[in-house]
């Protein structure tokens, strides 16, 4: 019997899960660790402690899974994304605390070269909008803000990586520094048509190519861990980032098939196949990753959209308001009423991303009445996580011009039916739930398990993956047309509420 491992570092924990070969969870370990809050806007992470936690449960999985390491057919890492690492490579020891995807610090730097007319340019080479978000601004900023940084980073010292490459160089001991085409393509410098590192955005943002790590593939034997780590030389076979892992992991496999992460926030990505689309909805290109067809290596590419308040708006129902007590309680409130009263909340607490992108919007609570009660919030706040969801399929749909049949759904807050019922009701196609819900993990396992002919093909994973539960829509098309109409109209008065204020 042999095993895949999948190391899964996310912002708050890490991660590790070994599977079978029939993609079941056969244990997992977790670990959380610190955040770090400098300063308002900074978010920091200690990429010494990123390691020792990945570290620790890689080795905790393999013991609650009664094996060894010798038992392992091939690992595959998955990872929060754009969080910037810089670390010496004679010593291994990072030069400053890794900069969280979360971390705000280089809006300023944005803005300058939006000001100077960047934006489009960017768009259509990395399939990113300028935002503080992605890493090659976090970069810079090290760059220019460590003592002594860029000369040594000119002169060959310094490596850069995001949480991927920093693992795996950990994993191998400091042998290998590079990264993998979904994880670079978050970066802000590669290149989404040519597949490698961009000579113009390097010198945009003044980047020394020395730093970068070398491109592999998503999917193929790229290196083996140290002996001395687990016990056993393990082979290091496939990797993604983790929205494109839980695409992945849901078998997303053909154009046009998606995936929601109901979480804090919404993570929709979709299979747009071998070409990039340029989006003009405002979401979001990406490359999916890269194989696993041994031969040619083709690369797949995904559209993203991205919701920044859906499980979290049911958060502030439990903190804020307080009108239930545990957030899976949302569920049985909402449905103790049986429509919203055409009350709608719109949860732009933090502005509105895709489609909107708007940060000056504000929370809004429209349509209340007299008989308006908590039941009706609650409903709203669903409704609310679901319309949000279906804006960014119609911005999918719209974009790519392939005709979406079904979304399938993983997070915590997926396990919410009603939530369910509603999104397929909003949205008019099949809401699909997989009855493995670690779908990260899993799918940089399928990613390894590929490469090393543990898994035959991605046919044999498409018969594998099974759904738990399917939601059928059950609303006509004139109802959703209706309510979908209403919901942009509330969203029109959440707009721009901020800037009114300052003004
Ligand atoms: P993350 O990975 O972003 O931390 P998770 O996938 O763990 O998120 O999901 C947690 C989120 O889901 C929380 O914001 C929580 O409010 C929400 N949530 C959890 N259970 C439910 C539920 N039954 N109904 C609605 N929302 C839920």
């Amino acid at each position: 019997m042999d095993y895949i491992l999948s190391i899964d570092q996310g912002t708050t924990s890490s991660r590790a899960v070994v599977f079978d070969h029939g993609g079941q969870v056969v244990a997992m370990s977790q670990r959380e660790f610190t955040q770090h809050f400098p300063r308002p806007g900074w978010v920091e992470h200690d990429a010494r402690e990123i390691w020792q936690t990945q570290l620790a449960v890689m080795r905790d999985a393999l013991a609650r899974a009664g094996i060894n390491a010798s038992q392992l057919r091939a690992m595959g890492i998955t990872n929060q994304r754009e969080t910037t690492v810089l670390w010496d490579r004679r010593t291994g020891e990072p030069v400053a605390p890794a900069i969280v995807w979360q971390d705000r610090r280089t809006a300023g730097l944005c803005d300058e070269l939006r000001a100077t007319g960047h934006a489009p340019g960017i768009a259509a080479k990395t399939g990113l909008v300028l935002d503080a978000y992605f890493s090659g601004t976090k970069l810079a900023w090290l760059l220019n803000h460590v003592p002594g940084a860029r000369v040594r980073a000119e002169r060959g010292e310094l490596a850069f990586g995001t949480v991927d490459s920093w693992l795996l160089w950990q994993l191998t001991g400091g042998r290998v520094h590079a990264t993998e085409p979904s994880n670079a393509s978050r970066t802000l410098l590669f290149n989404l048509k040519t597949g490698t590192w961009d000579r113009e955005m390097l010198a945009l943002l003044d980047i020394p190519p020395a730093v970068l790590p070398q491109i592999l593939p998503s999917c193929g034997v790229m290196a083996e861990t140290d002996a001395q780590l687990l016990g056993a030389c393990v082979p290091i076979a496939g990797w993604a980032g983790d929205q494109q892992a839980a695409l992945f992991g849901q078998a997303c496999f053909a154009p046009g098939m998606a995936k929601n992460t109901y979480g804090t926030g919404c993570f929709m990505l979709m299979n747009t196949g071998d070409q990039p689309v340029s989006s003009s909805h405002q979401l979001l290109g990406t490359v999916a990753w890269q194989g696993p067809s041994a031969a040619a290596r083709p690369m797949a590419y995904a559209l993203e959209g991205s919701v920044f308040m859906a499980g979290a708006t049911v958060q502030w129902l439990r903190d804020g308001l307080q009108i239930i007590d545990s957030a899976p309680q949302v569920e049985s409130l909402a449905a103790s009423v049986p429509d919203t009263g055409d009350v709608f909340l719109v949860p732009a607490f933090a502005g509105l991303g895709t489609p909107d992108w708007d940060g000056q919007a504000r929370g809004t609570l429209v349509g209340m009445t007299r008989g308006t009660g908590r039941a009706h919030i609650a409903r709203a706040a669903l409704e609310a996580i679901a319309l949000q969801t279906a804006d960014v399929f119609q911005a999918m749909s719209a974009d790519s011009g392939l005709a979406l049949t079904e979304l399938r759904v993983d997070g915590g807050a997926c396990r919410n039916d009603l939530l369910m019922q509603i999104q397929a009701d909003v949205l008019g196609v099949p809401v699909v739930r997989s009855r493995v819900t670690e779908t990260t993990a899993l799918g940089a396992a399928y990613l390894a398990g590929l490469a090393t002919d543990y898994w035959a093909s991605s046919a044999e994973l498409s018969a594998q993956w099974q759904e738990e539960r399917r939601f059928v829509p059950h609303w006509d098309d004139g109802r959703r047309q209706d309510h979908r109409a209403r919901w942009r109209e509330a969203v029109s008065r959440s707009r721009g509420w901020a800037k009114a204020s300052c003004s």
